[in-house]
């Protein structure tokens, strides 16, 4: 690389800011963290391969928003408050137009969710973003999978579906008004850290929605031994999607579309104010969308009666998985 490793790190991912949990940060051999009395430790980590999890030519100030709130949406879905993150980078070459865009995306998204850069790892290969996150949670309070009861209610916060829809304009040039809606829930997303943090000791399990609702919502239901019947009436789907596509086709984006970031739950149905005044708090679109119940299996209905999963499958271009 013309431009060397060192000075790449120091001129583009040095100066993001720091936090208070940051003891140490980029420029020794471990970032030191520390956490607050009586908490724990959430780590994860997300690799996203160019030409498999982003297109070849990418919007790429978007990319360095997206690959970090890919990765604190999984601090979200355990209510986990951030504390840090790493970035390793793996380039073809050192751009420095592409990492000038890409660096001011990611410390833009840096500052919005309040977690810190606090080290990484660079190296020369085939474009890979991975982004380490790490953030605490009250011992022993951190939401999980596997707790969801029979009669909770399913809720999911914001719209679903759009950054599906994006997929179908990912390559263009010019974009509509919708478009742009699309373009912006896929590149932009905002997983509601603040609001999922709240949710402790209110919410019984929650995941955040990556792969799609219906196959996120299968995980939940297996870790905690349950079922569920999904009102496809109450998906929360955007007016531009539904100005977009058929009706059809807008469920099928929201049950099965992947990327949305944004968070599953569930919860007692005698924690509906609090979810509601929570929500109103944090300025969180949260819509109540089904019903867990007893054994196994993700059941759809509209107005009760129930929907063939195949019905969607068939439309060829759907999977579940
Ligand atoms: P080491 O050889 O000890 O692993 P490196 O020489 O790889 O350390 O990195 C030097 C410092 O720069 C470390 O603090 C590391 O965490 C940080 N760093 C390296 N790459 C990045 C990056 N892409 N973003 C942020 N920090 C980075
Ligand atoms: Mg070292």
């Amino acid at each position: 690389m013309a431009l060397s490793e060192f000075d790449l790190i120091r001129r583009y991912f040095s100066s993001f800011q720091q936090g208070s949990a940051v003891v140490t940060g980029i420029g020794d051999d471990c970032a030191e963290l520390s956490l607050s009395p009586g908490h724990t430790l959430c780590t994860s980590i997300d690799t996203m391969v160019e030409g498999v999890h982003f297109p070849k030519t990418p919007d790429v100030s978007g990319l360095g928003w997206r690959v970090l709130a890919a990765a604190v949406s999984d601090l979200g879905a355990c209510g986990a408050r951030p504390v840090g993150f790493c970035l390793a980078l793996t380039l073809p070459q050192a751009d420095e137009t592409w990492l000038a865009a890409f660096s001011k995306g990611l410390a833009e998204a840096s500052r919005f969710f309040a977690i810190p850069l606090v080290g990484g790892d660079t190296t020369r290969g085939p474009l890979c973003l991975s982004v380490q996150v790490f953030g605490e949670v009250p011992a022993g309070k951190a939401l999980l999978r596997s707790g969801a009861r029979p009669g909770d209610d399913i809720w999911v916060t914001g719209t679903l579906g759009d950054a599906r829809a994006a997929l179908d304009c990912l390559e263009n040039t010019a974009f509509s008004e919708a478009e742009q809606v699309f373009m912006a829930q896929y590149y932009c997303a905002e997983p509601p850290l603040e609001f999922s943090a709240g949710l402790l000791g209110v919410a019984s399990a929650a995941i955040d929605l990556s792969d799609g609702l219906a196959a996120d919502l299968g995980h939940v239901l297996q870790a905690s031994g349950a079922s569920a019947e999904l009102e496809v009436d109450a998906l929360p789907l955007s007016a531009a999607l539904q100005a977009t596509y058929s009706r059809e086709v807008a469920e099928a984006y929201a049950l099965t579309g992947g990327d949305d970031y944004q968070l599953c739950f569930t919860a007692s149905a005698a924690r509906r104010e609090t979810i509601y005044a929570l929500a109103a708090e944090h300025n969180i679109r949260c819509s109540r969308v089904g019903a867990v119940a007893s054994g196994a299996g993700l059941n759809l209905v509209r107005e009760g009666a129930p929907i063939d999963l195949t019905h969607y499958n068939n439309m060829g271009y759907l999977h579940f998985q």
